[in-house]
């Protein structure tokens, strides 16, 4: 089994976060570009619910008359504009005409503006703030179809950014890697559980306890949902502090394999901002991959990919 991606990954975005000025009040802002040459690895598919909804810009802000946008699906919810106009409808029109956009498109991941009652999925930054009534209405269907969410806000941070993208390719590759039988399971699970068991320790575990115990036999259905559980694991986001102790112990393990130390990796108790951690983590990514040592925290590399 090979554990490269060797494809470009495509991004749905909220297209008011790629720099178009879609937002009620005619406002934008361009979220990648701390990305900087970066984001030319990906391929971006922007969208806009509201304004498919018929919406125009500038247009009256929104908001959700109930408990969460899940809610408007089930007619527990509305959403009305300022001006008293129920627009629920068109918006779980527009929302439905997005998500088939996207999964024709094979999109992997969606890039969703926080805090918005149409694209808006966790409240992630403000936890005392529940902008927005979350989930959005779109933002709702966007977890039902177990897309790989990233807050947009995440990408100003080298370390957050870092820590979605490593568990974005894992995701990716682990949704179209070939499962055919208990032992591409095992190979699979050997590759992705250090990560798992960073973000999630406590269902990786339950997890691996539950694969040692399977039959050798196992369905195509039994097979599929174990897929799903290790890609619902991957969309959880770790910790700088988790992070930093993971990299030591990567760190430990190539050292060990490669018999000599590399500059520019600091130990745990060593004081340092994130941007410094990020760098340290990417360096290790490098010289694991250019080692052929297996850096467990980022089990997929993209660096096999043509042109990189
Ligand atoms: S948050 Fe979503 S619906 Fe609102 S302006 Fe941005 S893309 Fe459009």
């Amino acid at each position: 089994m090979e554990f490269i991606m060797e494809r470009k990954l495509r991004i749905g975005i909220s297209a008011c976060m790629y720099g178009s000025k879609v937002r009620y009040n005619n406002k934008g802002w361009d979220m990648l570009e701390p990305l900087g040459r970066e984001r030319s690895d990906f391929i971006w598919h922007p969208v806009c619910p509201e304004v498919l909804a018929g919406l125009g810009v500038p247009r009256d802000a929104i908001r959700i008359s109930g408990p969460s946008g899940s809610d408007v699906w089930t007619h527990q919810a509305k959403v009305v504009s300022s001006g008293g106009k129920e627009i629920s409808k068109a918006l779980m029109n527009s929302s439905e005409f997005c998500i088939k956009l996207l999964k024709e498109a094979k999109v992997d991941a969606f890039i969703y503006m926080e805090g918005s009652p149409s694209c808006g999925v966790y409240r992630t930054t403000l936890r005392d703030k529940r902008l927005g009534k979350p989930p959005g209405v779109f933002g709702h269907k966007l977890l039902e179809e177990a897309f790989f969410l990233i807050p947009a806000a995440d990408l100003q941070s080298p370390l957050r950014w870092w820590d979605w993208r490593r568990r974005l390719y894992a995701f990716a590759w682990l949704k179209d890697a070939p499962l055919e039988n208990k032992a591409d399971l095992y190979a699979i699970w050997h590759r992705m559980k250090f990560v798992c068991q960073e973000v999630d320790q406590v269902n990786a575990r339950a997890f691996g306890h539950q694969i040692a115990k399977l039959e050798d036999s196992l369905s195509k259905e039994r097979l599929e949902g174990l897929r799903f559980d290790i890609l619902m694991m991957l969309r959880k986001p770790s910790t700088p502090a988790r992070i930093k102790n993971m990299l030591w112990k990567n760190y430990t393990h190539v050292r060990k394999k490669l018999g000599y130390d590399i500059e520019g990796i600091l130990k745990p108790e060593d004081e340092r901002g994130i941007t410094k951690l990020a760098e340290e983590l990417i360096l290790m990514e490098r010289i694991a991959y250019e080692n052929d040592v297996l850096m467990g925290t980022t089990p997929i590399s993209n660096r096999g990919r043509k042109g990189r």
